[in-house]
């Protein structure tokens, strides 16, 4: 270990793992280590860590993994993964929730479900944290994060905290216009009362339509693909020939064309075939090129 790293290692302790393979962080189940992941227990220890990094490094933070292919040979940077202390759900004032980064979008919906606050239903649907489905504008059945968000609280990556205003965060499909060098901490969102058992029924409802038309119990990050304006991605990729290919390990969901999954024992190049391998097929039949909707970081093998 490295005279950077024991000092490191003094400060954050447990906190701090050399070396930590990220395979268990995604939800595809793969990826290489992480040079540096590290986990804070509070904004002021993640302000102390990053003001010691003093951008010396490649900095990224993960939330559930669940939109992520980490390659196969790790992130050779910082990874941070939010503490459970970032994972909490405060009620303001009526009309107002703060919700920590952490927190499930699941628990989140659950937690407005019980308390009769209407408008948090899609979010049962989506299995990431907080903070991704805000850095993703998360959304389904018409909804997205940023129909509910108020604000949110960030650092970035010299340890400052902002406040960003909804007005001031452009969102579109999928994205927004936030910096890439911030770690979002907390948001403020929408409480609209709501009456329980609609809520509880609309949960049912989105629910049974997942279960209907997307694969569950598997090893995927949902929705490869973007969907090009008016078109389905699935429908381009079923229409495309491309259902019963594989390479190595990674195919393409029978439920639906746009979930890739890792069958156990892919590699995360072998989902980076797939993926070039779709795009190109559907190219050739559509002339459209497909934008991921996941995010890949991190080295190959060869390049690593
Ligand atoms: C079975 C399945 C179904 C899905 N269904 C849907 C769906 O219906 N609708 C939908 O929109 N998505 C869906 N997804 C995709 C995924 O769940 C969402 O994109 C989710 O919001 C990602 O959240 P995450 O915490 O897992 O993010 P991660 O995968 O961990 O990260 C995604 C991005 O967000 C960034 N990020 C994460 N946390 C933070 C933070 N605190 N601060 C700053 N940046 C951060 C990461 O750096 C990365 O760029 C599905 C995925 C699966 C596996």
């Amino acid at each position: 270990m490295n005279i950077e790293n024991i000092n490191l290692k003094k400060k954050f302790g447990k906190n701090i793992i050399f070396d930590e393979n990220l395979s268990r962080y995604s939800w595809f189940n793969l990826g290489g280590p992480a040079k540096i992941l590290f986990k804070p227990q509070s904004v002021e220890e993640l302000a102390d860590f990053l003001k010691l990094l003093n951008n010396s490094q490649k900095i990224i933070c993960l939330g559930a993994g669940s939109n992520t292919l980490i390659r196969d040979g790790g992130f050779s940077g910082v990874v941070i993964k939010l503490s459970s202390k970032f994972s909490y759900i405060k009620s303001l004032k009526e009309n107002i929730l703060e919700v920590g980064a952490g927190t499930l979008d699941k628990t989140l919906s659950s937690y407005a479900a019980e308390n009769s606050i209407a408008n948090l239903e899609f979010l049962s649907c989506i299995p990431g944290s907080i903070g991704g489905a805000i850095r993703m504008n998360s959304g389904c059945y018409g909804d997205e994060i940023s129909n509910i968000l108020i604000s949110i609280k960030a650092i970035d990556f010299k340890g400052k905290v902002t406040e960003f205003d909804r007005k001031d965060i452009q969102f579109f499909y999928r994205g927004t216009n936030l910096p890439e060098n911030i770690i979002i901490l907390s948001a403020k969102l929408q409480a609209n009362v709501g009456d329980k058992n609609l809520i509880k029924e609309k949960i049912k409802k989105f629910s049974q339509e997942k279960k209907e038309t997307q694969p569950s119990k598997i090893k995927t990050c949902g929705s490869t693909f973007k969907n090009p304006k008016d078109k389905k991605a699935w429908e381009l990729i079923k229409n495309s020939n491309c259902n019963l290919v594989s390479f190595g390990k990674a195919r393409i969901s029978n439920k639906h064309s746009n979930f890739f999954v890792n069958e156990g024992g892919a590699t995360s190049e072998d989902i980076e075939k797939l993926i070039n391998f779709v795009r190109q097929k559907v190219f050739e039949k559509y002339n459209i090129k497909l934008d991921l909707e996941l995010k890949i970081i991190g080295e190959t093998l060869r390049n690593g």
